[in-house]
């Protein structure tokens, strides 16, 4: 569904048509962020499909981290689509280091894909828009959240949902490094929608505010 201008945000549904949260930027490059498991690719093909998304002009997959539930069907939309997968540098050296023990533990293959963009903090030009790449730490060493100050959306991947923060206790995360990373993401202006990597978005400024309030609790 759309949520803003060039906007689409696909929430979890049900157990058997998604599991993470999927965001498409629309544009001239169209961007897929977390594409979540290869078995649930259809279905969430054919809701971009309903909103008149291609999923043949996706041209960048950004994933905000490497758990498999995030990034797995990244390699469909590589190799079905030529589609290029991405990921900051840090999260992609986890991803082939310790990260890659995440595949097994879920009785899933290790990606036959490749990341083919290494993405580093800082703004990212698609053309159209520029977004602004935020390293965030905690939840995984290479997180990304992406904002984009136009439009007044944050998209925060596993770092702050609605209501909760990202867990820490799984390798490479990071209590300290969370808390930090909350209070990056709290100090940015133009944040209107907020949508996270799991479960619904929060909606509006004052909302979102709470929101980091209540995501610091968590640390007191
Ligand atoms: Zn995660």
């Amino acid at each position: 569904m759309r949520v803003a201008p060039s906007v689409y945000f696909y929430p979890f549904s049900s157990p058997v048509e998604n599991n993470c949260n999927t965001i498409v930027l629309d544009g001239p490059e169209k961007v897929l962020i977390d594409p979540g498991h290869k078995h649930l690719w259809p279905a969430l093909a054919a809701r971009l499909e309903e909103d008149g998304l291609s999923p043949r002009d996706i041209s960048l997959v950004i994933h905000t981290h490497c758990h498999p539930d995030h990034m797995e069907a990244g390699e469909i939309l590589e190799f079905d689509y030529g589609a290029v997968q991405a990921m900051s540098g840090t999260e992609a050296e986890f991803l082939a280091g310790p990260g890659r023990e995440f595949f097994p533990w879920m009785g899933l293959d290790y990606p036959r894909g490749s990341i083919g963009r290494l993405l580093e903090p800082g703004p990212l030009d698609l053309g159209d828009k520029v977004i602004d790449l935020h390293l965030t730490p905690g939840h995984s060493p290479g997180s990304l959240c992406l904002h984009w100050p136009e439009a007044g959306v944050l998209i925060t991947g596993d770092v702050v949902f609605a209501g909760s923060i990202g867990r820490m206790d799984f390798k490479g995360g990071d209590p300290k490094a969370l808390a930090a990373s909350l209070a990056s993401l709290a100090a940015l202006e133009k944040v209107d929608l907020l949508l996270p990597g799991h479960g619904p978005s929060v909606v509006g400024p004052e909302r979102i505010k709470a929101n980091f309030q209540q995501a610091f609790r968590f640390f007191w």
